[in-house]
């Protein structure tokens, strides 16, 4: 393998690929027979066309922020492919708002440097600052702002691949419109590495908004937060930039990262909400009279409107809080579930009522990006359990939210993606005619199974 990256592009000793065999949250470990980091598309070429003649399975990774466990593999017997090196922005063009990088560009530089061209790459998530753009890619990312501009797969004009047998596949074209057969890069967006290595992503740019205006409010219930987005879509049309909902029960673990820190407003129900336009619109006056009319109807109790950027900041520090607070505490129930917006607050009641009522003394909290129907109810083991013991609980606690939310018509992944860690209950909900044809897909473009083996689908063997 060194022929193919270098010396400096492998890993074989436990030190040195340790960083790249464990997760973010410390869930997962995995193994590797040897860690790659290639500094070019050709190296990338050659090297998959050795693991192809060798028959070596490949786990592609990103910035390794993903949460469930795609880009980490117990087995070990495998070679995991960091695109670490391949970070460089390749060219911004203003002109027709369109931004080519490597894989490997991490989002915030990314982000970074189009902010600094009076642009906005509007994905934003927790993990921008590690994740990779090809990791976006290759889960088909989400974030807190996709009810203004779509997931990763609404922002992607096009992918540059190589496939398992190393050959290229360049799909680059700068157009927006493009009705000449199959999208066939839409086949690797949300793929999870499981059809080929993404080694450059061309995506869509907007104009920066000018203005911001962000407001943290109180409500009585989760069923007033669902009535109050449907008033702001009317009331505000498309300038809503998010719309977040957090249970007021999340707040405690924000404070494990800030102990400072303090809701704005009191209430079992707290809402995030942003407006943002790039023309010279009045945001103020349109978020102030829309707050007022919501506090009027009883809808909101509490509101304090941002008046300061460091102000909006201190929200959005509990939303991002929340989330690492519950790394922190340590091991959790972690969902990503997906319904309609109309179905979040029977989605959170029969959640709650499952937790209290067969899994006593564990915690439950409900956040989200309520605008787009996703809610994260997660849920904490009572302190004193230990941790195996929790872990064998945590299990049966997944299966009764999965099975909640299926009974909503819902999905068990919403922007988080299978991996290995939601791959059975996964495979199990398809149609007959749904894996044949996600079979038909792998097998002709992964032949032999090497690319990310044990992600998103059964051995290839177990394909139908
Ligand atoms: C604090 C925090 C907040 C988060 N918030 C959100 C959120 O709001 N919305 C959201 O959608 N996700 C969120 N995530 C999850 C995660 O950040 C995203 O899934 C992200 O897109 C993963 O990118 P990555 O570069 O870290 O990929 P990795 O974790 O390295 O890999 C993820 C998957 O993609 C594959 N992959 C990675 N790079 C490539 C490539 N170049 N070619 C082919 N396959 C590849 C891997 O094999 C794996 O299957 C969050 C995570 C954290 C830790």
């Amino acid at each position: 393998m060194e022929s193919a990256v270098g010396q400096n592009g492998i890993a074989t000793n436990p030190a040195g690929m340790a960083k790249y065999l464990g997760d973010w949250a410390g869930d997962y470990r995995g193994g590797a027979l040897a860690v790659l980091r290639p500094a070019s598309v050709a190296e990338v070429q050659a090297l998959m066309r050795l693991c192809n003649e060798f028959g070596l399975g490949v786990v592609p990774q990103g910035g390794n922020t993903g949460l469930v466990s795609g880009a980490i593999d117990s087995k070990g017997g495998l070679v995991v492919v960091s695109l670490e090196r391949m970070n460089a922005i390749r060219q911004i063009d203003e002109e027709n708002f369109t931004l080519q990088a490597d894989a490997g560009c991490v989002l915030q530089a990314i982000k970074d440097a189009c902010e600094a061209r009076d642009c906005l790459f509007p994905l934003a998530l927790g993990a921008q600052g590690s994740c990779q753009i090809g990791g976006n890619a290759a889960t088909n990312a989400g974030g807190v702002n996709v009810l203004r501009y779509g997931m990763a797969r609404d922002l992607i004009l096009g992918l540059e691949v190589v496939l398992a047998d190393g050959e290229l596949w360049s799909g680059f074209s700068g157009l927006r419109k493009n009705n000449s057969g199959y999208d066939l890069k839409q086949l690797f967006i949300g793929s999870e590495g499981t059809l080929g290595i993404i080694t450059g992503v061309e995506v869509k740019l907007f104009p920066k908004p000018a203005k911001t205006d962000t407001a943290y409010l109180g409500l009585a219930s989760f069923e007033a937060a669902i009535r109050l987005f449907n008033r702001a879509r009317s009331d505000c049309s498309d300038l809503i930039s998010a719309f977040e909902i957090i249970g007021s029960e999340c707040i405690e673990l924000a404070r494990l990262i800030d102990p400072a820190m303090r809701a704005p407003v009191s209430a079992p129900v707290q809402v995030l909400i942003e407006l943002s336009s790039s023309a010279a619109v009045d945001l103020n006056g349109l978020m102030a009279g829309f707050l007022a009319d919501a506090m009027d109807n009883g809808l909101v109790t509490d509101a304090v409107l941002a008046a300061s950027t460091a102000q909006a900041r201190s929200f959005w520090a509990i939303r991002e809080g929340l989330v690492e607070g519950q790394a922190k505490r340590g091991y959790h129930v972690r969902t990503d579930l997906s319904v309609r917006i109309s179905d979040i607050p029977a989605l959170i009641e029969q959640a709650r009522r499952f937790v209290a009522n067969d899994h006593r003394g564990w915690i439950p909290l409900a956040y989200g990006h309520a605008g787009d129907g996703n809610i994260h109810f997660n849920v904490l083991p009572p302190p004193e359990l230990a941790e195996h013991e929790a872990r064998a609980r945590g299990s049966e606690i997944v299966a009764g939210l999965y099975e909640i939310t299926v009974g909503l018509g819902g999905s068990i992944s919403a922007e988080h993606g299978i991996g290995r860690s939601r791959r059975k209950e996964f495979w199990v909900g398809l149609s007959p005619a749904h894996r044949r044809m996600v079979a038909a897909l792998k097998n002709a473009l992964d032949p032999k199974g090497l690319m990310n083996p044990g992600c998103l689908l059964p051995s290839t063997e177990g394909l139908p």
